[in-house]
């Protein structure tokens, strides 16, 4: 396992963040590469899930912000690294309703700045090494818009995006196709259906709402509840990345996704059911907990991703069906309150409650 990626040195940017943590954890346990964590830390970092990689030869930890160029530069300079995954962004879809600024800083300026300096990098590398050089962009299936009741999302799904949020994902996935249509950057695009599992920031759907449902409180859902999602275990998100910077072909883009199509009540239905079974009861069905709120301005109806590319080409498949993750992912969070209780506790835990909706 360990010759796996066993000389790579990969700048993991957003490596703090839920599915790059889950990345940083799978690249040092699985396998040989050496690993940068590149991360400015902002609300939905936590260095808490990266539990071992301090003290680990092959991990070094460095906080800076994609925007700033120096930084960038000196990171490529001093690590020189032979793969770039670029998770930092900001995620939230209802956090870019309420301030849009800072998704368009990040996503797009930020992921400029980490293209205009891969590129300074790789075209100062050895006809070999530039060979190998990979610059992948992590991004979501929420630029291709929404679906009606049938289809998939596949590779060639025109963008189409409704929230602030995928627009400036979508912005800057065209700016990585552009950097290699017209300098020859050789970047991949991944697009992935919603993801959850462990470490997940509790202000998202999933988290939120086991968190909620444990102490007996009020869950909302958006509308009727009856937006589609398709849902994919993080860790099975993780080894598809790993398996893309090690086969992944330059100049493409490959969808990720579980096909694990669920509503939104569906979703909250089954935590309830398992919190019921798995932590004290509450003398009541969670079931009970469940309000119906004012829906999101243009929630998307659904998503649902074609992965046969992905399964085809690179022979990646999803180990966890939803049942078995969401039953992994509620029982590390009945496991793990030391990881969750100071956020829910500390200057975001008002933000949660009043925000309270994924
Ligand atoms: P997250 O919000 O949990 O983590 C983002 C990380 O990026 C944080 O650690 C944060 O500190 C860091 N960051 C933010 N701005 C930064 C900046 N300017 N400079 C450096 N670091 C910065 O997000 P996530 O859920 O882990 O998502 C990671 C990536 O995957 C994102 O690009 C997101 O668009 C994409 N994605 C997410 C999902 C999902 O379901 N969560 C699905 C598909 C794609």
């Amino acid at each position: 396992m360990a010759d796996r990626l066993a000389d790579a040195r990969i700048l993991v940017t957003g490596g703090a963040g839920f599915i790059g943590s889950a990345v940083v954890r799978h690249l040092l346990a699985d396998t040989g590469a050496f690993v940068v964590n590149v991360d400015a830390l902002t609300y939905a970092a936590n260095l808490n899930s990266l539990p071992g990689a301090e003290g680990n030869p092959r991990y070094r930890f460095e906080k800076a912000d994609i925007r700033d160029a120096a930084a960038m530069r000196r990171l490529f300079e001093t690590y020189q690294p032979t793969g770039v995954m670029n998770l930092a962004a900001e995620s939230h879809v209802d956090r870019s309703i309420d301030g849009p600024g800072v998704f368009v800083e990040t996503n797009v300026v930020g992921t400029y700045t980490v293209l205009q300096e891969a590129l300074r990098h790789f075209r100062a590398l050895s006809p070999e090494a530039q060979k190998r050089f990979r610059m992948m962009h992590i991004s979501t299936d929420e630029v291709f818009g929404t679906l009606g009741a049938d289809g998939f999302f596949t590779e060639e799904t025109p963008y189409a995006p409704n929230s602030p949020y995928s627009a400036s994902k979508a912005s800057s996935d065209h700016l990585v196709r552009a950097w290699r249509e017209t300098y020859g950057l050789p970047t991949i695009v991944t697009n992935c259906s919603n993801n959850y599992g462990p470490y997940h920031f509790p202000e998202k759907l999933i988290p939120l709402m086991i968190l909620r449902g444990l102490s007996g409180g009020e869950l909302p859902v958006y509308g009727a509840g009856a937006n589609i999602r398709d849902w994919l275990y993080v860790e099975d998100h993780a080894r598809a990345l790993a398996l893309v910077m090690e086969r992944g072909v330059p100049g493409e883009s490959y969808n990720v996704g579980g096909w694990n199509e669920r509503t939104n009540l569906d979703v909250v239905h089954v935590i309830c059911d398992l919190l019921d079974r798995l932590a004290p009861p509450l003398g009541h069905s969670r079931r009970d907990l469940i309000k119906f709120v004012t829906d999101r301005p243009g929630h998307d109806m659904r998503y649902a991703i074609d992965a046969s590319k992905i399964e085809r080409e690179l022979g990646w498949r999803p180990d966890e069906s939803f049942e078995s993750g969401i039953e992994k992912t509620v029982a590390w969070y009945l496991a793990n309150r030391d990881w969750w209780a100071p956020l829910v506790a500390g200057a975001d835990g008002g933000a949660l409650a009043r925000r309270g909706t994924l």
